[in-house]
């Protein structure tokens, strides 16, 4: 790293940068690419609204305990707000606002009619039994019904929360309407009202888009080497998708460590975390190596996929890889960002790379409202196609204006936004 370090930010204050500095920081950054009103810019600083709810839960002992719930709405001048519900000690009403304003660019990235939510509850799952986390979620849906629905907030599965949660979320709002209402929430079992295809979808468009910048940097699919770092719901089904186009993916980790073979490993053959933990890091392969030297390794695709924060300037120097596909959200501090920049290193950000989750939870919308499920193959299909949109404009701004992957992303997503609260104008 030598002389690098003092112009890049410190590693360490990009740790403590909460989500919503980061999200405003990002918006900053996006409105000095884009020609946008300031007014518009200021409005878009703060979310529409944010609820903070109260949910008395009765534990299976019988004891009464209080829990802290958020939902934050940032922007809807798109549409009804969208985005993930999660169950974590760590949940703020900061985070909830912040990572509101992401799925805001994410959504309109992907040209999608909704704007940002995010929400959740501030407690541990894992200490609750199955009965008392039902209890929690029916509360909490009663909680948020007057600011969620259909056509106002539909929520979805986040940290901590899954198909169930969202099954239970749904028929207790269904409860409450006196209607069956699948269309509250997204993520549902495919029995009532879920998507086929959700689950693999983030890691499926982490794999399109990664096909498409490697056709863009005119790179052989058949010559190209992948390391991905989490094999979990998204690292899993990126590097599979990759594998099957003939990509060579040499390696892949989950929390305890990494493994690499430079002949190339069979994704298939390794079962994901979620289905095993311990079995990506206790997989017989040629060589096992920890997840720092996995984000270092001489590849020409780095797909970061576990956890946020892991490329930094501490590493970003040592990065051998041609290209970064962000497979997690918020994997490059921007203090890497700028090193990659100066390095000539791709990055394709996340909001246009794992999108997918947010754009089959669109399926779902539809074909709830619809009251018709879609195949899994046209669930394929118009994902794929929806990706390749998403592409190609934010590819044009890349070529036309000498972008960066990342600002390409967030001008499109800022100018789509922007463009919709012009027309509409402000209401006095
Ligand atoms: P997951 O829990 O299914 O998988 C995470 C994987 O990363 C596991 O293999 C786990 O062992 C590994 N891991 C955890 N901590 C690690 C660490 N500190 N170092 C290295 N590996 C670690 O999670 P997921 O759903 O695949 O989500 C991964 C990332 O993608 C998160 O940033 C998430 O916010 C983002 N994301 C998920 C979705 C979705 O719908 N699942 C959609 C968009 C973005």
């Amino acid at each position: 790293m030598g002389t690098a370090k003092p112009t890049h930010d410190d590693e360490g204050a990009q740790h403590e940068e909460s989500a919503l500095e980061t999200a405003r920081r990002q918006l900053e950054r996006a409105a000095s690419i884009v020609d946008v009103d300031d007014g518009t810019i200021e409005r878009l600083n703060h979310p529409e609204r944010v609820q903070r709810v109260s949910i008395p839960l009765k534990r299976d002992d019988g004891t009464i305990e209080v829990f802290t719930g958020y939902r934050a709405q940032h922007d809807s001048v798109r549409g009804p707000f969208k985005g993930g519900l999660r169950f974590h000690p760590g949940v703020t009403e900061e985070e909830c606002i912040g990572l509101s304003m992401w799925m805001t660019w994410k959504c309109a990235v992907m040209d999608l009619p909704f704007g940002g939510g995010k929400g959740g509850i501030v407690v541990d799952p894992k200490e609750l039994s199955t009965d008392e986390k039902e209890r929690l979620t029916r509360r909490f849906a009663e909680e948020l019904r007057d600011v969620i629905g259909p056509k106002h907030d539909i929520p979805a599965p986040d940290m901590g929360t899954g198909p169930q949660e969202m099954a239970w979320f749904m028929d207790a709002y269904s409860m409450q309407e006196g209607e069956t209402t699948p269309g509250v929430v997204t993520g549902k079992p495919p029995v009532i009202g879920g998507s086929y295809g959700r689950e693999e979808s983030p890691g499926r468009s982490v794999g399109i888009i990664a096909e498409q910048a490697i056709d863009y940097y005119d790179w052989d699919v058949n010559e190209t080497t992948v390391a991905v770092q989490g094999f979990g719901s998204v690292g899993a089904y990126a590097a599979r998708y990759l594998d099957d186009l003939g990509a060579t993916v040499v390696a892949v980790s989950d929390v305890d460590g990494a493994i690499f073979d430079p002949t190339g490993l069979d994704t298939q053959d390794v079962e994901d975390h979620d289905a095993r933990p311990g079995m990506v890091s206790g997989y017989d392969a040629p060589h096992s190596i920890t997840n720092e030297e996995l984000l270092e390794l001489d590849v020409d695709v780095l797909i970061p996929a576990a956890v946020g924060n892991v490329l930094t300037a501490d590493n970003a120097d040592d990065v051998q890889a041609s290209m970064v596909v962000e497979g997690a959200n918020g994997p490059t501090t921007s203090a890497a960002d700028e090193i990659f920049q100066e390095r000539d290193v791709p990055v394709v950000p996340d909001i246009l790379a794992n999108a997918g989750g947010v754009t089959v939870s669109y399926f779902e919308w539809l074909q709830d409202i619809n009251r018709r499920q879609w195949s899994l193959e046209r669930v394929h299909e118009e994902l794929r196609t929806e990706m390749l949109k998403a592409w190609d404009a934010v590819r044009e701004q890349v070529d036309e204006r000498d972008l960066a992957w990342r600002d390409a992303t967030y001008a499109v997503a800022l100018s789509r936004v922007a463009d919709a609260h012009d027309s509409r104008g402000l209401w006095p």
